[in-house]
């Protein structure tokens, strides 16, 4: 029997009381908590999602999928029966709010519609229903044609504006609250002709289609261009989509027994447990987003509605409790009766993450892994920024609200374009502007901070920096900022575009000019100047006792790369566990530039030699001094590695001296001989060219006397009693026949200097040339170690010159989706990686106990220490300031499957 065909038709609407916190894939974040809240039971406005798989159908296809609007339909109408009302009946009207709500928040970068369901007879009804509020009414429909005309019809938004202010002007006032029904009929009548004339029709008086055509512009709002911006920002996955919720309304705009909020169930700033949040009394939700009104601090809602606040706060504890972390929430008071609008799992600076992360072990809510789980290594390079030094002659100038902290200077913009103008230029900025809006965005990633006149600690630019890790002071109200004139005044001083400023994120202090900086005490406490065991710093104590645990859950390891002693010793002291790359190419800088010049220039091999063995002291005395630094734990020397011609002047300049210098009728004969020397060396491609390995086996005895120099400094340390374990590493392998070469000289060496002093020198190879990763097999034969140098890796896998494209092009690759960050940052899991892990496994099949680790600027990449983790690594290297990153995220890395995201 042939089976019957039949077609499932999906699912996309889901009624809150079908979803839960765990679905946000599906729900969106937005949607899966207005769930999970309705089924807790607290008071959540009925209504509906739209899941995000609807939106990826409408997005790919430019159609809604079949069976959307039947199911729209259905659930509309269950939740017309839950209300007792129609959508936009005359008489009694249900009106609903059209919100986006994706998987990760993006404050503020999509689009939300309220007051669907009014129109010229349901406006009347909607007055009844408040009590013959006329004015009431009126305001609700024309914030409905301005928003639908504004996110549905594309009608320009200043167009409203003005109309409003006009309204105002003829009124002779500056308050919209000044304006009666009589006004705002009118205003609605401006309204309704600019609507047409932009979009050559009337404003749609059918509330299903004023409903279909917000769902839509829910959808289509997923690929705004501040939409696609902050998802590139945030490395959030183009493909995810929005879900959309449709919620009856609720109105905080109903009279002074109404009003509107946010809140935190602690102190997004600083973690410190306590009542934060705004309220705004007489007012809709987008009033206080939108910083566009001061608010009060939540505290005074006790004074004005004590119901009210003892339910908020005893819902607050409970959304704690079952959520287990920081929750923020929106809320709504309609005449005295409280409304839950949103909650989710509260964005936070990174110093408030590892303090909540440390009082919810503390209080028992989680336990150790999961605190580490919360917290991640971006945000802990975050608290390693320095901060202002005060003991100066600075004083503020100005207070606002410590939105989002860290220490920032720069000159003064007011405007997101100046502000990405002189960013490019190289210049720090301060982006200074009233309250800022999701178009500034470009100029807010461009700034080094943001500074409003207004707005509290949720506002647009407070909640936007926070997520971006930006500094950011928000309602600093002393200052008087007067955009088009491009300037601000504050204490009777006038600060014009370009003027210097410094603003504290954490204190909400504004300073005129360049503020000093100086460490954090995150920094102090790696430092070993801070005692975490007797620190009154919150922060520090939770910092230590969180990467306490990382250690100890880690299997990773976490070298640093270092070629200086003052370098090693500050890596260690951060917790490196020794040296994973150090190049020796700087030290043949400086004045030993003139060596180096006359080892390129040897005309026979005795000036060579000379040359070398000029060297050798040097380089051994650089070898003793990290060694002693590195005492008793491994260090990685490479043998140099670029290309000799870079340590020779530039050829453009050296040929005009020398042209001018024979001009002029002067001896250029070392000159012209430095010159021929230039042009035999030079290369097109130098990365590609006579570097690493290839110039070991060139030029004879330049790798024998760095050999010798690391086996005698190391047989130096070990005779004043140190313990030096120096491994040798050979750069740009490609054939296990070059290193083998290298190998049958440099053991000769070794076994002559070291004798019987009982060091132990390793050798093994950078593994960085395809080719080696594709042969390691063969490679490990040879190979004491391996260590991956993705640098080179990705640039040679992918063709990519690693000096260029990232300025050149990759702009475009980004904006393409063909990546999502460059590769030179993050590792390139699916190519890059796949070489390494090709090479991981055959090298430790050839060569059991095999050491591996990753020398390449990946090793200090949050997403890429998981990647390495998972190949097996036993070692990750990077830079001093990352070496506590790494750790970390070694840490998370045992304990987490999703990678180093904890949006
Ligand atoms: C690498 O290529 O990854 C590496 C560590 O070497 P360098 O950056 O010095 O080329
Ligand atoms: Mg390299």
């Amino acid at each position: 029997m042939a089976a019957q065909e039949e077609t499932v038709e999906s699912k996309y609407v889901y009624d809150f009381a079908e979803g839960n916190k765990d679905l946000k894939d599906l729900l969106g974040g937005k949607g899966a908590n207005l769930a999970e809240m309705t089924n807790l039971g607290l008071p959540v406005p009925p209504g509906f999602t739209i899941t995000t798989e609807a939106c990826q159908a409408y997005l790919t296809t430019g159609r809604e999928p079949d069976g959307l609007a039947g199911q729209i339909e259905a659930h509309l109408e269950a939740l017309e029966r839950q209300m007792g009302r129609r959508l936009g009946d005359p008489d009694d009207p249900l009106l609903v709010s059209v919100r986006s709500g994706a998987k990760f928040s993006m404050p503020g970068m999509m689009e939300t519609v309220l007051n669907v369901g009014l129109n010229d007879r349901s406006v009347v009804g909607l007055s009844r229903q408040a009590g013959q509020n006329d004015r009431f009414a009126w305001d609700s429909y024309r914030r409905l044609i301005q928003m639908f005309g504004k996110t549905v019809c594309e009608v320009p938004g200043e167009e409203f504006e003005h109309a409003l202010d006009e309204a105002k002007h003829a009124k002779g006032t500056h308050d919209d609250l000044d304006l009666d029904a009589d006004d705002l009929r009118g205003l609605v009548d401006a309204y309704k002709k600019i609507f047409a004339k932009h979009t050559g029709r009337e404003f749609p008086q059918e509330p299903r289609e004023q409903l279909d055509l917000a769902i839509r512009a829910v959808f289509d709002s997923w690929n705004a261009e501040r939409a696609i911006l902050y998802r590139r920002q945030e490395r959030i996955p183009a493909d995810l989509g929005t879900a959309v919720n449709v919620v009856s309304m609720v109105f905080g705009n109903l009279g002074p027994d109404s009003g509107t909020g946010v809140a935190f169930t602690r102190d997004p700033g600083s973690g410190a447990q306590g009542i934060y949040g705004d309220y705004l009394a007489n007012a809709q939700g987008e009033d206080v987003v939108a910083g566009i009104r001061n608010t009060v601090p939540l505290q005074e809602l006790e004074q004005l509605d004590k119901t009210s606040y003892d339910e908020l706060l005893g819902i607050m504890a409970r959304l704690e409790e079952h959520y287990k972390d920081l929750c923020d929430i929106e809320f709504t008071i309609e005449r005295g009766k409280l409304w839950m609008l949103q909650t989710r799992v509260g964005k936070r600076t990174a110093a408030a993450a590892f303090v909540i992360a440390g009082q919810l072990v503390d209080e028992g809510l989680i336990d150790l892994d999961e605190a580490l789980h919360r917290v991640n290594g971006a945000q802990l390079a975050q608290l390693m920024f320095p901060r202002f030094q005060l003991d100066h002659e600075f004083q503020p100038v100005a207070r606002g609200i410590g939105a989002s902290p860290g220490a920032a200077s720069g000159k003064v913009v007011f405007t997101s374009a100046r502000a990405v103008e002189l960013a490019a230029a190289g210049e720090p900025v301060i982006l200074v502007r009233r309250e800022t809006n999701p178009d500034d965005l470009t100029g807010m990633i461009a700034a080094n901070g943001i500074l409003t006149s207004r707005g509290g600690k949720t506002s647009h630019a407070a909640v936007v920096a926070r997520g971006m890790g930006k500094t950011c002071v928000s309602g600093a109200d002393e200052l008087e900022v007067n955009v088009p004139a491009k300037k601000f005044t504050v204490a009777g001083r006038t600060v014009t575009e370009g003027d210097l400023i410094s603003i504290d994120g954490t204190t909400g202090k504004v300073y005129l000019g360049e503020v000093p900086v100086m460490p954090s005490e995150v920094v102090q406490y790696f430092e070993g100047e801070l005692d975490p065991e007797t620190t009154d710093d919150a922060l520090v104590r939770a910092v230590h006792r969180i990467m306490t645990h990382a250690d100890a859950a880690r299997r990773l390891r976490v070298r640093t790369n270092a070629d200086t002693g003052a370098d090693a010793a500050r890596a260690r002291r951060f917790g490196a566990e020794g040296i994973g790359l150090c190049r020796t190419e700087h030290m043949f800088l400086g004045d030993r530039r003139e060596l180096v010049e006359r080892l390129i220039l040897a005309e026979g091999g005795q000036q060579r030699d000379e040359a070398l063995a000029a060297l050798l002291p040097l380089q051994r005395a650089d070898f003793v001094e990290i060694f002693r630094q590195m005492d008793g734990l491994p260090v990685t020397v490479r043998l140099i590695d670029p290309p000799l011609h870079e340590f020779l002047p530039p050829l453009e300049q050296l040929a005009v001296n020398v042209a001018v210098a024979q001009e002029r009728g002067e001896d250029v004969a070392k000159e012209e001989a430095l010159l021929a020397a230039v042009r035999r060396m030079h290369e097109e491609n130098p990365m590609l060219g006579l570097r690493g390995v290839r110039l070991g086996l060139v030029i004879p005895g330049l790798f024998a006397m760095q050999v010798r120099a690391i086996a005698e400094a190391a047989v130096a340390v070990a005779r004043d009693g140190g313990t030096a374990c120096p491994e040798i590493m050979v750069p740009l392998v490609g054939a296990v026949q070059e290193l083998e070469t290298v190998r049958a000289e440099a053991e000769k060496i070794i076994a002559e200097v070291v004798g019987d002093s009982g060091v132990d020198v390793l050798i093994g190879t950078m593994i960085e040339v395809p080719r080696a990763a594709l042969t390691a097999g063969q490679i490990a034969e040879a190979a004491e170690f391996f260590s991956f140098g993705t640098n080179d890796l990705t640039q040679m896998a992918w063709g990519f010159s690693r000096d260029d494209v990232e300025g050149a092009f990759f702009w475009r690759y980004l904006e393409l989706g063909i990546f999502g960050i460059s590769p030179f940052e993050s590792i390139d899991a699916d190519g890059v990686g796949r070489l390494v892990r090709i090479a991981a496994e055959e090298g430790r099949a050839a060569r059991p106990g095999l050491k591996l680790g990753v020398c390449g600027e990946h090793g200090g990449d949050p997403d890429s220490v998981h990647f390495f983790h998972s190949v097996g690594l036993d070692y990750v290297s990077c830079s001093p300031f990352r070496v506590p990153v790494a750790r970390l995220e070694a840490g998370r890395a045992v304990i987490t499957t999703t990678g180093s995201d904890s949006r």
